[in-house]
């Protein structure tokens, strides 16, 4: 069956489209919006004026949410199933793909954690993900472990999210402490001098991702919209005991890498001026790289450019192959956005 075959190769790319809702102060201002979501026939309906005339162009996902669509409804449709190939040994990768303002962090992050402890309705991805890992392996009675990196790649530079203060040296040198990207003699990339958590309860993950986020934050303070020409990559990685042979235990290990990725109209800035160059050429290239390789991987081409920015080679054992991949894509409604819409639109949807 040639349709099954299809699917089959189809499946390891997904990508959906999620337009957020005009914000409250676009409502009340009459911002005009462009865009029109159809859930069920899976497609994104764009309003353009050329020439005078209005133009419709329409686009296609796997899944496409609305601005009703709530942060639970995205999670079991579009995740769940990945998170269940992670515990099964398989690594996998969720990215947040748009213009700055449209909803990535929040469709990653969204609202953390009630004091209580519970999932609030308006919690992102990675908090579900991780409660829905330790749910399952504790519903198992399985014998695991977990391990957590949080990373911030900024101008190819990689900052360690989870690394403590150290308040006795001063900022320029903690700065100073780069941390690399090291290959082993099978090509496999690591990240050296990267803290590696390990995680025994949902709540200590929460700690460890609020920290994280909120240094990103103090960081995106001092350098004004340093976060949206930046990447973050979450990665929990988990070892399942299956069974002992003699005296052996095999162990499954699975990954999950959840990416918020800094803002796509960094892509368009290659002509920005002398300082900020290098700056905005170099996120073009882990934004345009990632999707070379995507390019390649949904083509199935025989050369995939993994090495080509650090993103890429971070990814790389969790990027082709057997691996999932997951990208949301992000857009705002209003008509002030049309331009980065449509190129959003065109990106994803190249990336299948
Ligand atoms: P990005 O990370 O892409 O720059 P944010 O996640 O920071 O964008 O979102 C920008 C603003 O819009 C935030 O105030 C966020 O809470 C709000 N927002 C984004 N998406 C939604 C949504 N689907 N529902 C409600 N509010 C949203
Ligand atoms: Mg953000």
């Amino acid at each position: 069956n040639s349709n099954r075959q299809d699917r089959d190769k189809e499946c390891n790319v997904q990508v959906l489209l999620r337009c957020r809702p005009l914000s409250d102060d676009e409502q009340k201002s009459n911002v005009p919006s462009v865009v029109s979501c159809n859930e069920q026939k899976r497609e994104v309906t764009v309003m353009q004026t050329l020439a005078n005339k209005q133009v419709e162009r329409v686009f296609t996902f796997d899944k496409v949410f609305g601005p009703k669509a709530q942060q639970r409804s995205i999670y079991d449709q579009a995740v769940v199933p990945i998170v269940n190939e992670v515990l099964d040994g398989f690594n996998c990768t969720i990215f947040a793909y748009g213009q700055t303002g449209t909803g990535k962090t929040y469709t990653m992050e969204g609202g953390m954690r009630k004091k209580g402890g519970d999932l609030p309705g308006e919690a992102g991805v990675i908090p579900r993900a991780v409660r829905q890992i330790f749910d399952m392996l504790e519903a198992q009675n399985a014998d695991y472990s977990m391990k957590v990196t949080f990373l911030e790649l900024y101008n190819e530079e990689i900052t360690d999210l989870l690394a403590p203060e150290d308040n006795s040296r001063p900022t320029e040198e903690k700065q100073k402490k780069s941390i690399n990207l090291m290959e082993d003699g099978k090509g496999c990339v690591f990240v050296r001098g990267l803290e590696e958590e390990s995680v025994y309860s949902v709540n200590e993950i929460y700690a460890l991702l609020e920290r994280g986020a909120s240094k990103r934050r103090t960081a995106d303070t001092l350098l004004n919209k340093r976060s949206s020409r930046s990447h973050s990559v979450f990665t929990i990685t988990v070892y399942v005991k299956e069974t002992v042979i003699g005296d052996e235990e095999l162990i499954k290990c699975g990954k999950l890498n959840l990416v918020d990725l800094a803002g796509s109209e960094n892509i368009l800035r290659s002509g920005a001026r002398e300082g900020r160059a290098r700056e905005a050429g170099e996120i073009n290239k882990s934004l345009l790289t990632l999707g070379r390789v995507i390019n390649a991987l949904v083509e199935h081409s025989p050369h995939v450019p993994y090495r080509d920015s650090k993103l890429t080679r971070i990814l790389r054992d969790s990027l082709g192959g057997k691996t999932k991949t997951c990208i949301i894509a992000t857009i705002s409604p209003t008509a002030y956005c049309l331009e980065e819409t449509l190129s959003t639109l065109d990106y994803a949807s190249r990336a299948k």
